[in-house]
């Protein structure tokens, strides 16, 4: 599964229309043209309410299905319409992950009295006070469904605690009486298993058959490939594999899959892996934040070490890499946008290396209308370049403050293959890399810098290369880059 290209089929700030599955169908065939061979789609579970982006979840199996929280549809559409989109993809051959969000329940249908202890909100394992008595939203009948797909219904005895008090009309941190928080989760404020809404608790059996039976029903249902787990440092570490594990026995199906554990310190996601049994890859967090300082530091971020401390660099087959997602674009709740500048060699970065597996956000993409922001100049070029020509055999020049650059020698596999990526965070200035000794007397051409520079390889298989101030140069043979005009690709719109 190491050859997948992701693309991230949603920004937070998709219209509220109801149109996104319908949208999906028509447009997969040109999601398949780009280069994209998976998707991951948000969250397509009935939420608080229609506008919920998917996060707040109320009935997982209501899949715009049932009239519930004020609509049929969920703000993506129906059911029927979300199997079609599933379905679109897959005859192109891409490969669909769902967003899965099992941590916590909102919207509940009637409140109970809950005896709780009240915890710090930065120190969840430090108590205030004595035990007392709160309403809590904790009671999901489902009214609308009527008991379809599944009798379970949910009451306080499912989640550890919730962070309002109904009664008293108070925000906290409540931990339910004769309940703990799971200690196998992150460790900010002290203890990290609450993060919104009504914590469902992973570790009572009713539950975990539950989430296992509702597993079995959702695959069955959607056919959807694999999944992108939500919240994870909010669960505890043994729960996903244990899930996944019974899930791929029962279904036989591979299910490959992507935990979103939102921590820049690679010692953590480590640990995590670990414990985890490898049955699944993370998000390379910690080189979203080396993208994202490099973008906001100007010229003093050193570009030689933009790659250091990254799950790319530690474990490669392990690494989802992205530059950005739906909660790091401006104004939501990890915001940490790369800017524009550095955006193309940020996805020069993680498209063209041939290492990790890279997910490309559909703000980047298509851009964001909500905050004016475009689309990143030469993506869909560096996409065709990386299903084309970033082939073969890698040599890195992480060998200046400022300039770095790397090369593939291509691969008999894909005629005209071979690519050069030069990058400056200041400064431009040139290069001697080694590309291929066979490709003597080819001429390499920039197709993604503004210097439309020609470097012809030498007889040794290394040409001078170069890139301007602040930017980033992609060279591929003339041959490859024929190919990428002839298919209409404007590399640099
Ligand atoms: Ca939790």
């Amino acid at each position: 599964m190491n050859n997948l290209t992701l693309l991230q089929y949603f920004e937070w700030y998709l219209p509220s229309n109801q149109l996104l599955w319908q949208r999906a169908v028509r447009e997969a065939k040109d999601i398949h043209k780009m280069g994209f061979n998976a998707v991951w789609l948000p969250p397509a579970f009935k939420g608080q309410d229609t506008d919920n982006v998917g996060y707040g979840v109320y009935d997982l199996y209501d899949l715009g299905e049932f009239k519930q929280k004020g609509s049929i549809a969920t703000k993506y559409g129906t059911r029927r319409e979300y199997q079609a989109a599933i379905k679109a993809f897959q005859r192109y051959g891409i490969k669909v992950f769902a967003d899965i969000v099992l941590n916590n329940r909102i919207g509940g249908d009637e409140t109970e009295v809950v005896r709780v202890i009240e915890q710090e909100w930065d120190n969840r394992l430090q108590q205030v006070g004595d035990i007392y008595e709160i309403e809590a939203w904790t009671k999901y009948n489902f009214p609308g469904r009527k008991g379809k797909y599944s009798d379970f219904t949910w009451n306080s005895a499912y989640f550890n605690g919730i962070d309002w008090d109904e009664r008293g009309k108070k925000s906290g941190i409540y931990l339910f009486e004769g309940k703990q928080w799971d200690s196998k989760v992150g460790q900010e404020k002290a203890n990290y298993d609450y993060l919104m809404g009504a914590d469902v608790d992973l570790h009572n059996p009713k539950v975990r058959e539950e989430m296992l039976r509702w597993g079995e029903w959702y695959l069955a249902t959607t056919g959807v490939d694999g999944f992108r787990l939500d919240a994870t440092k909010h669960i505890g570490s043994d729960f996903y594999s244990w899930w996944l594990t019974q899930l791929r026995q029962k279904t036989g199906q591979e299910l490959p899959t992507v935990g979103e554990y939102w921590s820049n310190d690679m010692g953590e996601l480590g640990k995590y892996l670990q414990r985890t049994g490898n049955q699944f890859w993370l998000f390379d967090v910690p080189l979203h934040f080396n993208l994202f300082k490099a973008s906001r530091s100007g010229d003093q971020f050193p570009m030689n070490k933009i790659l250091d401390n990254s799950l790319l660099q530690s474990f490669p087959d392990r690494a989802v890499t992205f530059v950005d997602n739906h909660d790091t674009q401006p104004s939501q709740g990890l915001d940490s946008w790369v800017d524009g500048w550095f955006k193309t060699m940020a996805y020069a970065l993680i498209l063209l290396r041939g290492e990790g597996t890279p997910c490309v956000f559909w703000g980047d993409l298509f851009g964001i209308p909500h905050d004016n922001i475009g689309v990143v100049p030469g993506l869909k070029a560096l996409l065709k370049i990386r299903e084309f020509f970033a082939k073969g055999k890698l040599h890195d020049y992480f060998d200046h403050e400022h300039i770095i650059g790397f090369t593939r020698e291509g691969s008999e596999t894909y005629p005209d293959s071979g690519v050069v990526v030069l990058m400056s965070n200041s400064k431009g200035g040139e290069k001697e890399m080694y590309v291929n000794r066979k490709f003597a007397g080819v001429r390499y051409i920039d197709v993604i810098g503004t210097n439309k520079h020609i470097v012809t390889v030498d007889e040794n298989g290394n040409g001078k290369f170069s890139v301007g101030n602040g930017t980033v140069s992609v060279y591929v043979s003339e041959f490859a880059a024929k190919q990428l005009f002839v298919n209409g690709i404007s590399t640099r719109g």
